[in-house]
């Protein structure tokens, strides 16, 4: 075998041929540019989805790769902790790195390949000078707070569709800016790449999973609670309107003194700006807070209007921006 790090020492023929043998024997470990495209050209399906993560694997992630893995001929997982979405104040150094765990999960899920490269590897020639700007959308809620962070996101988003050469891509409702601006990325920049998202893994109490979620202590926890149970709260009161839904979720924040709430919003999907009134469709109530010392997100897409309520994911993501614009 010509290439990577592969785990175990399977190398019969057969094994390269098809993915349920590849994915027996574990994924193809990639660490460098160059064992990723021969690995990758090994992968002979018409498929191939990509699965794009940070690493510290949860069943949120599982759960992407599991659609990944449904929908597609070969799935490719790649796990990279990007230092250009991070603020100099914000927790590179401590995030979570769990590889064997993380390579545990990718194995069990099915994927063919992990690519893990180092920022020297994604970066050969140090921070790129240029950058994918995620524009106006990008300096509002999650931006707003954290400048830099999407066009840090959009740039290795952008590099790892290149070096990967998937066919589709799979990302959480869980980040839903990162998804709304990922997708703007693909139309407006013309990338033929198919984004799929999928809807966000809770914790049976409601707590959204979340790699930062390591963070918390105990009693972290039963705080962090609240922000799901403000999303819940909002998402009943859908049927009456936006200001019984933002009324109903602050209600459930304000009752929770240990949260430093950021943001409570409740936004039209594409254009992120504040529904009037009188809107009745679906739209983002969005939140962030921070409990002890972790700063948290969470989100539901609803149905605003009679018979409205939460969603999953929203119904027409891809719709033209234009015609949803508020
Ligand atoms: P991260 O490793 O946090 O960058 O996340 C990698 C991908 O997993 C992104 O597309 C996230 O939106 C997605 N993801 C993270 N947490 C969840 C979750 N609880 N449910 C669904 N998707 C998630």
């Amino acid at each position: 075998m010509p290439y990577s790090t592969r785990r175990t020492n399977v190398t019969s023929a057969t094994d390269e041929a098809t993915p349920s043998a590849a994915a027996a024997a574990g994924p193809v470990v990639c660490r460098t540019r160059d064992e990723l495209r021969a690995a990758r050209a090994q992968l002979s399906g018409a498929s191939i989805a990509v699965v794009m993560t940070m690493g510290a694997l949860h069943e949120g992630h599982a759960t992407l790769i599991r659609r990944a893995r449904e929908d597609a001929d070969h799935v490719i997982v790649t796990i990279f902790l990007n230092p250009l979405q991070f603020g100099p104040k914000e927790d590179l150094s401590r995030y979570p790195r769990t590889f064997d765990a993380d390579l545990a999960i990718c194995t069990r899920e099915g994927a063919d390949l992990v690519f893990a490269p180092s920022p020297d590897v994604v970066y050969p020639e140090g921070d790129p000078g240029v950058r994918i700007s995620a524009g106006p959308l990008g300096t509002v809620l999650e931006g707003q707070s954290r400048p830099g962070h999407f066009d840090g996101m959009l740039t290795v988003v952008a590099k790892l569709m290149h070096l990967t050469a998937g066919t589709a891509f799979y990302f959480g409702q869980k980040d839903a800016q990162q998804l709304l601006l990922i997708r703007r990325m693909a139309r407006d920049l013309d990338f033929a790449s198919r984004i799929v998202s999928v809807p966000t893994v809770r914790d049976p109490d409601g707590l959204a999973m979340s790699s930062r979620n390591a963070y918390l202590t105990e009693s972290d926890r039963e705080v962090a609670l609240c922000l799901s149970k403000a999303l819940r709260a909002g998402a009943a009161a859908a049927p009456e309107g936006p200001s019984a839904i933002r009324r109903a979720a602050r209600a459930v924040l304000v009752a929770e003194p240990l949260v430093l709430v950021d943001y409570l919003v409740l936004v039209h999907p594409t254009s992120l700006r504040d529904v009037p009134e009188w809107y009745r469709g679906e739209a983002l109530l969005a939140v962030a807070g921070k409990v002890g010392t972790t700063r948290l997100i969470d989100n539901s897409p609803v149905l605003v209007g009679p018979g409205g309520g939460a969603l999953d994911v929203f119904s027409n993501p891809d719709a033209a921006p234009e015609t949803g614009m508020l």
